[in-house]
């Protein structure tokens, strides 16, 4: 984890540093080696949130977007089970950055527990899943909108899209680039999404505004992103 509590403080780790879990109130320990992100870990090999994904540095990237006290919330569900949100707004928004393999009915039901929540996902992770992302953008129908492009794919042409498109709420692919893939809705094996900068999302997030949508059929002039299918 990127904080323990000390004094009442969200400390980072550093070498002899000390604190405790924001989460279950343990010891941990101050990881600072070369090799992973410098982190906090339990000192048992168990995390007390068994979802919990060792950390990169586009987990730490992405985090750093936000305030500090929004980063790494804990709750417990109905059975007191914990868990620990990446990011966690005070309006109750989480996001979750995902850079490991998750199964889908996996996410599916982090999904429930975190809601309302979105998913970004690291696309790097796996060298050819951008590759066979382009393809299904190359294979796909484009809808030119005014305000953009919206894209329609075909989710078995990317294994990607075919592990992400059931979670029933916002997935971003992140594949490094200053622009992420948003997709949004789905319509049978069909999944709609556009580019949208990764700054733009960021302030969405920050302020607490909608993240723009796609409408099927739906004359709506206000909303920033609209298409006919
Ligand atoms: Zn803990």
């Amino acid at each position: 984890m990127r904080f323990a509590i000390n004094d009442g403080q969200r400390i980072e780790a550093t070498p002899r540093a000390t604190g405790r879990c924001p989460g279950c109130n343990a010891e941990l320990i101050a990881k600072c080696g070369t090799k992973k992100v410098w982190h906090w870990a339990h000192k048992g090999l168990r995390h007390c949130d068994h979802w919990w994904e060792n950390e990169t540095q586009w987990h730490r990237d992405w985090k750093s977007h936000f305030p500090v006290d929004w980063q790494e919330i804990a709750a417990r569900d109905e059975h007191g089970e914990l868990h620990i949100a990446d990011v966690k707004t005070p309006k109750g928004l989480a996001v979750e950055f995902q850079h490991s393999y998750l199964r889908s009915d996996e996410a599916r039901k982090r999904t429930r527990f975190h809601q309302p929540m979105f998913w970004i996902v690291d696309g790097l992770r796996r060298k050819t899943d951008h590759s066979q992302f382009l393809r299904a953008l190359a294979d796909g129908f484009k809808h030119p909108t005014k305000d953009g492009l919206v894209h329609q794919l075909w989710i078995h042409d990317s294994r990607l899209l075919k592990e992400w498109v059931h979670v029933g709420v916002i997935v971003a692919f992140d594949f490094g680039e200053d622009t992420l893939w948003v997709l949004r809705r789905i319509k049978n094996d069909w999944i709609y999404g556009f580019m949208y900068p990764k700054s733009k999302l960021v302030g969405h997030i920050l302020e607490g505004t909608a993240i723009p949508d796609i409408l099927f059929g739906e004359p709506a002039r206000s909303r920033p992103c609209r298409a006919r299918f």
